[in-house]
């Protein structure tokens, strides 16, 4: 791995160099264990633990298959998801890999008793499977998250409509939180030049859903002038629409929960921002009941910084804990874009609100390649900015996602895996100078 490592960080080995590089028989990655699915029985959710299940271990490299790229991965990122599989909730990834094996030959490879996790990268191609002509060895690169087989009349029109459309390094192994990673390469998407290694692989998964959430006419559709509730607005997600809603003319309402990350959302050019802690809103009366007092108090406090206006598009992620109060405050024909349910899968709302007024529920899930590349191709061109805050190394990922798991994180969590240190792989000096402050905002928070 130390002859792949420095031939990356030497910054001018030729393609050829990279295409007879000795490729090792065996990599180090971050797994989880098919034998410790039961491992956290009977544990509430905030208290299981992603340090205890997060292993790092030596596996095999698998074959290459047609249509494939086998990428060295200089960092990756955590996501929520690298959280649920974790814990196993809401249900084990190995019944994932498990059905997915079953679907074809290639496909049996990833149903294995460990699982190599992580949906993002950035690093540099070494080998192409048959079939590959766009991408060569020593193309540095980032890597989108949707695998997709295509064979299905039914995901032309939109990818992620394909039937077996699956979350590479949650729903397939060999993801990227490893030395190694085997990627579609239709997931292969140019790593913007003036960004290091670890900023490069951290916008990734949540910068491509916030765009079909929010801008894409698959979710949100987005236009200059809207109102945009934003839920969670400097984590993940949210700090990437705010950078949409900001960039595209729209008004963001942020939602944070202190005056550090109200902070980091002003340092963005929001205006509007609600500290819900300091809010106090409690949309649960108790475990089964609601209090729409509570949305209505919430929706006046929404009034009082819109100069009296509803809002157009909610950005949901919370589920269950806020969707009650997204749909109360939601303007007559305006929408919720919802793409997850981190509080809870099973939303209740009051529908009267949403039929009388004519109000639609939009489900929103990752982006097909397209969605991808443009989210990708707003941060090669400095409009859309990484939200890094914190890099740690590879044996650290446990902790990484335990910060996650815990919400102690602000923006995007990132994981260095051949890169030896922070800052390597800039190759657009001028134009990270000129982007500076936006690439270092979310740092050190
Ligand atoms: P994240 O970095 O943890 O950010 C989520 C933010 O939401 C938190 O920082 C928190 O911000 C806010 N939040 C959490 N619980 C809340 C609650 N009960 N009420 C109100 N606000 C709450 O996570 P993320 O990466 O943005 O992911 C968020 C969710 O989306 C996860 O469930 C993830 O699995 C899902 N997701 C889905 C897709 C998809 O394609 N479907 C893609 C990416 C992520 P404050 O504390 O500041 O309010």
């Amino acid at each position: 791995m130390d002859q792949i490592r420095d031939a990356i960080l030497a910054g001018d080995t030729s393609a050829e160099e990279f295409a007879s590089i000795e490729i090792p028989d065996t990599y180090r990655g971050i797994t989880i264990h098919k034998d410790e699915q039961e491992i956290f029985a009977g544990v509430p959710s905030r208290d299981k633990d992603p340090r205890k299940t997060l292993h790092l271990d030596d596996v095999p490299l698998p074959e290459l298959a047609a249509g494939e790229a086998l990428v060295a991965v200089m960092a990756s990122a955590i996501n929520f998801n690298t959280v649920w599989s974790s814990i196993f909730e809401p249900v084990s990834t190995f019944g994932f890999l498990e059905r997915y094996g079953r679907t074809h030959a290639d496909a049996k490879r990833h149903d294995l008793p460990y699982h190599v996790l992580g949906s993002d990268l950035a690093g540099v191609v070494l080998r192409t499977g048959p079939g590959v002509n766009a991408w060569h060895p020593g193309d540095e690169v980032v890597a989108h998250c949707l695998s997709v087989e295509l064979e299905s009349p039914a995901g032309h029109n939109d990818t992620m409509m394909d039937p077996e459309q699956r979350i590479w390094g949650f729903e397939t192994n060999f993801g990227g939180l490893a030395e190694l990673a085997i990627v579609k390469s239709n997931q292969l998407m140019p790593k913007p030049a003036h960004l290091s290694w670890e900023e490069a692989a951290s916008p990734g998964l949540v910068n491509s859903t916030a765009y079909r959430q929010l801008v894409s006419t698959n979710g949100g559709a987005m236009k200059q002038g809207d109102t945009v509730l934003i839920w969670g607005a400097s984590g993940g997600l949210g700090a990437f629409a705010t950078q949409y809603a900001l960039n595209g003319g729209a008004i963001p309402v942020c939602v944070v929960s202190s005056p550090e990350k109200a902070e980091i959302v002003r340092s963005m050019g929001a205006e509007l921002v609600i500290d819900r802690k300091a809010g106090g809103y409690k949309f649960w009366a108790d475990e089964t009941t609601q209090d729409p007092r509570e949305w209505k108090r919430f929706g006046k406090d929404i009034r009082d910084l819109t100069g009296g206006e509803d809002i157009d598009i909610v950005f949901e992620h919370p589920g269950r804990e806020t969707f009650g109060a997204s749909v109360f405050v939601t303007r007559k024909g305006g929408k919720i874009v919802t793409c997850a349910s981190t509080s809870g899968y099973m939303h209740e709302y009051d529908n009267r609100y949403l039929w009388m007024n004519l109000k639609r529920i939009i489900g929103s899930h990752f982006a097909n390649y397209r969605e991808a590349y443009e989210a990708n191709r707003l941060i090669e061109k400095g409009m859309i900015h990484p939200t890094l805050s914190k890099a740690y190394a590879l044996e650290d990922t446990g902790q990484a996602a335990y910060d996650v798991h815990r919400n102690l994180h602000q923006g995007k969590v990132g994981v260095l895996v051949l890169a030896p240190e922070e800052g390597l792989g800039v190759r657009d000096e001028a134009k990270r100078a000129k982007h500076i402050n936006e690439i270092n905002r979310f740092r050190d928070v």
